[in-house]
């Protein structure tokens, strides 16, 4: 892109730049990295429309990574509620930690080299009321180090919040560029899966890479973060997946597809990977009107406290299920009722699940039922939930489905 192109792109963009709350009135200012990490985390298959309400909640209860750091992990997933991809949550708060450990290290250093250095016989070390002010890596090599911090997110924080030359590329940088230069494959293709000649010596890299040396190209230049934020903007208002707007596009001169009349044929349509996964949800009451939840050890919901489920075929939920007794006594059970089905969907898998209701009765030894039956090599752990406290205490829409089917 020239920089006549990218003049037109900024002149565009500080016309047409929506209103955000992870974006200042100001284009020109650097950005809190922190607020460009959690939104660009969050906006990660996800609509702007739907992160919006989820980061302004976010920002308020975790203001600042040092906050974030010190909070635990279920309330960190009932901020995240709904967005889904749980991980992302996990790995933001894990790097929450490491990023402050870190700080927190360097400043003890700091503060014993000034102690060596003047010889002084007091020593302000931390202790737990100090609060170090802890900051985002500035360098991509740091910041791809840290858990759920990837090439674009990486890019995004370098570029919008310290103004470094980097590049991103997201999923609108990557429909633009396609349709800018006619690319007819995909970043993540494969060789073996290419819907076009290559040119000799491209190796199964080069297809992304392709696409990087196109966004690095953006990205050498004054105002770079300008220019990158702007390709997203483009991307989410104006060339959009289907019909794009392109007589409105500052690109449109040099849009080889606009010209070629050829739009809706770049970027070429992504192979579905979806898999469908039929399965069993159990409701588990105990007589004392107790949930049992688990956390763990099972199919989708790893390490989120989740109902128990398993895989099982169609149809298959007449009785107490066999798998069932991975977590109580058949002899524990009073009752046991099919509550209908619900659909669901995580990551590529598309779910359907049966819900089973399942009362004990009041002989039900619960605490040793459960402890025996602990799978410690899976990280299983169990627990009861007040009965009254299941909707706020899931944090998930799979259980949250499962119950509001039951009761
Ligand atoms: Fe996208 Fe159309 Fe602009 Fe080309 S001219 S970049 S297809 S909006």
């Amino acid at each position: 892109m020239n920089s006549e192109s990218l003049k037109r792109l900024r002149s565009w963009f500080v016309k047409n730049a929506a209103e955000l709350p992870w974006r200042p009135a100001d284009l020109d200012a650097p950005r809190d990295a922190y607020a460009v990490w959690i939104s660009e985390t969050m906006l990660q298959q996800t609509q702007v429309s739907t992160v919006r309400d989820y980061f302004i909640r976010w920002m308020k209860r975790f203001p600042n990574i040092e906050t974030l750091a010190k909070a635990d992990e279920a309330e960190v997933f009932k901020y995240w509620q709904g967005l889904g991809y749980y991980s992302r949550a996990r790995n933001i708060l894990k790097t929450a930690k490491i990023v402050c450990d870190k700080n927190n290290e360097s400043y003890d250093s700091a503060v014993l080299r000034q102690a060596q250095h003047t010889s002084s016989s007091t020593i302000a070390l931390r202790d737990s009321t100090t609060t170090i002010q802890c900051e985002m890596p500035r360098t991509r090599k740091e910041l791809e180090a840290l858990p759920g911090i990837g090439a674009y997110t990486a890019g995004a924080i370098l570029s919008l919040a310290y103004h470094q030359r980097e590049a991103i590329l997201d999923g609108n940088l990557v429909r633009i560029f396609s349709r800018l230069y006619e690319l007819d494959f995909l970043p993540t293709d494969k060789v073996k899966e290419r819907r076009c000649p290559i040119k000799s010596g491209m190796t199964e890299k080069s297809f992304s890479e392709i696409y990087w040396e196109y966004a690095r190209e953006v990205a050498d230049s004054p105002k770079a973060y300008m220019h990158n934020e702007a390709l997203m903007e483009l991307g989410r208002t104006v060339c959009k997946t289907k019909s794009p707007l392109c007589e409105s596009c500052p690109l449109n001169k040099e849009c080889r597809a606009f010209t070629d009349k050829r739009t809706a044929e770049f970027p070429p349509a992504k192979k579905r990977t979806e898999k469908n996964w039929h399965g069993t949800v159990l409701v588990i009451e105990s007589a004392d009107e107790k949930i049992f939840a688990v956390s763990g050890g099972q199919k989708f919901l790893d390490g989120q406290l989740s109902l128990p489920h398993f895989e099982s075929p169609r149809g298959a939920t007449v009785g107490l299920p066999a798998q069932a007794e991975n977590f109580i006594n058949a002899d524990d059970v009073e009752t046991v009722k099919h509550c209908g089905t619900f659909r669901h969907s995580i990551t590529v898998h598309k779910i359907e699940c049966d819900v089973l209701y399942i009362k004990l009765n009041k002989k039900a030894k619960i605490a040793v039922s459960i402890t025996t039956r602990q799978n410690s090599s899976n990280n299983a752990k169990f627990e009861w939930i007040e009965k009254a406290k299941v909707f706020e205490t899931f944090a998930n829409s799979f259980s949250l489905k499962a119950l509001k089917k039951t009761f």
